[in-house]
């Protein structure tokens, strides 16, 4: 196995954006993680757990410890039952699923990752959510002495909205893999499915730019204060409660297309921070805090991030 030293974790950011880390270590299979970890206790190294890097911004110091980027890819399929590795990417995993003439995930068309990512955050979209298909999740509990593999049902894994046991227990499990349970389709319809969401995406999202997604949660309505819930009930949308978008509150306070240094509030979408020209992490942090006070300043409402910044 090999531990590379002082690796960019820009190159390893959807943001390209970051220091770097200490060590870094791809381990390919169950046996070869637990090796890893042990190493890493060993020499009383952090660990952080990283997925394709679409949900993070890093900091300018990196991650003084062992990043650990679970190079998990194997895929099955017996009968309706779809098995995938915690590192295969949801785009691969649709492909498989498509090609495999099995629907079920087409609502995840275009979302940018890993499994491992998707299921730490109960992933979801155009109404759909990883939990909604999953069926059991394998993880390594790294928080003894000795790990463990774990094996969960569905409820066992507590998903809520943009939630589950792995996020409530951070750093503690390394999600291996998982299986679904989907529905005999058609290839061709499902590809159309999923064809569709990545243009709506496509329509939508700032993606000329490198980010990291929305960097806010969607402010659920019973948040908003009661005095200024009639002039946004026009905004309001299912998601799968009522929210309010944050998108519009942003757009609202004017700070659309607003930069620091190589960050921009992204005009098309302003709940997304793209970086524009080698945008430090300070520059994303400052339009982070600027959002939020002049959101707070227009409608009294505190915005909470959705992205993990370090
Ligand atoms: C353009 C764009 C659009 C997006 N649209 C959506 C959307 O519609 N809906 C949505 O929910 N999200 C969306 N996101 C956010 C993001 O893509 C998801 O949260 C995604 O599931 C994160 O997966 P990842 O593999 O990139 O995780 P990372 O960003 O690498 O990591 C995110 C967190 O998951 C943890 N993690 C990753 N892998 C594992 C593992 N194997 N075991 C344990 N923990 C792990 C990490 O430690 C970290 O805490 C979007 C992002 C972008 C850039």
């Amino acid at each position: 196995m090999t531990f590379r030293e002082n690796v960019s974790l820009a190159g390893h950011s959807n943001y390209k954006i970051g220091g770097p880390a200490r060590y870094f270590c791809e381990p390919n299979n169950t046996e070869e993680v637990i090796e890893v970890v042990k190493w890493a206790r060993s020499k009383r190294l952090p660990i952080f757990i990283l997925g394709g890097g679409t949900n993070i911004l890093f900091s300018e110091k990196g991650f003084a410890g062992l990043v650990l980027k679970p190079n998990l890819r194997g895929l099955l399929r017996a009968g309706t039952t779809l098995q995938s590795g915690a590192g295969v990417s949801m785009a691969e995993l649709l492909d498989f699923a498509a090609g495999n003439d099995l629907e079920g995930l087409e609502w995840a068309g275009g979302l940018p990752g890993t499994l491992g990512g998707a299921i730490r955050g109960n992933a979801g979209c155009f109404g759909g959510e990883i939990k909604d298909r999953v069926t059991e999740v394998t993880s390594l509990d790294i928080s003894g002495r000795t790990s463990r593999v774990v094996t969960r049902e569905n409820p066992a894994c507590r998903f809520e909205y943009r939630n589950s046991i792995f996020k409530r227990r951070d750093g503690k499990e390394i999600i291996l893999g998982a299986k679904f349970a989907l529905r005999p389709g058609d290839k061709e319809a499902i590809r159309k499915a999923v064809e569709e969401k990545i243009r709506y995406r496509r329509e939508r999202h700032p993606m000329d730019y490198p980010n990291i997604g929305s960097m806010f949660k969607n402010v659920p309505l019973n948040k908003v204060p009661v005095a200024r819930r009639t002039e946004l009930s026009h905004v309001v949308k299912t998601d799968p409660f009522p929210v309010v978008p944050t998108a519009y509150l942003i757009a609202q306070t004017e700070l659309r297309g607003v930069s620091c240094g190589g960050a921009m509030i992204s005009p098309k979408h302003p709940n997304f921070i793209v970086n524009v020209l080698n945008a430090e992490p300070a520059h994303v942090r400052a339009l982070v805090a600027l959002a939020k006070k002049e959101v707070k300043k227009k409608f009294s409402v505190a915005l909470e991030e959705e992205v993990i910044i370090f």
